[in-house]
């Protein structure tokens, strides 16, 4: 599609980060060029016009594109971030990395009971991050209607840890 080119244009490959043997893809030149940035999120948003209720972004890049997705169509954004990073009452998942572990964190209220959810990110790899968010909403009492990511590692095979899910990516490398 058109809106792919444009990100397949705009995502530089950084070798060697954050670790050496990593090919780190680098959305910055994306977010810069404010009429590709645009399309993307109209790209997104008009694929779920009123079909959901509220976004959820994974922090930190998923803050970046799911709030003017929200704030496209019309709803609220929920943030899902690292632990430790939000006040009150949260509930938490802890999912596994190539070393160690990792935890994301939500608002015990932030979705209303039954609420469709939007859930936003910038990359597929492994599928932990998503997956770990996606039993977030649900412990939440919300219901994961869609994911959806700007670019999809596909070698990585991170549906395989969302099955059943609907994801879309807009460019898949
Ligand atoms: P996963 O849990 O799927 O292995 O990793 C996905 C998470 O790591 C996402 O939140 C994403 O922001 C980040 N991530 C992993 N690899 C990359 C990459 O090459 N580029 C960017 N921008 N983010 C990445």
């Amino acid at each position: 599609s058109q809106t792919s080119d444009l990100v397949a244009a705009r995502v530089r490959d950084v070798p060697d980060f954050p670790k050496p043997g990593i090919v780190f893809k680098d959305i910055a030149p994306l977010l810069a060029d404010g009429a590709a940035f645009r399309s993307l999120v109209d790209d997104i948003a008009q694929r779920y016009t009123g079909q959901v209720d509220v976004v959820a972004g994974i922090e930190a890049r998923g803050f970046i594109f799911g709030a003017p997705v929200a704030l496209a169509l019309g709803v609220g954004f929920v943030p899902i971030r690292k632990a430790g990073k939000l006040p009150g009452d949260t509930i938490a998942s802890t999912y596994s990395l190539e070393y160690g572990s990792a935890e994301v964190e939500v608002q015990s209220d932030a979705f209303a009971s039954g609420a469709r959810v939007l859930l936003i990110d910038d990359v597929l790899a492994t599928g932990g991050t998503a997956a770990a968010a996606c039993d977030l909403i649900e412990r939440g009492g919300a219901k994961v209607s869609a994911i959806e990511f700007v670019i999809e590692l596909g070698f990585l095979d991170g549906r395989d840890r969302l099955p059943q899910r609907p994801v879309n990516a807009i460019l898949t490398v």
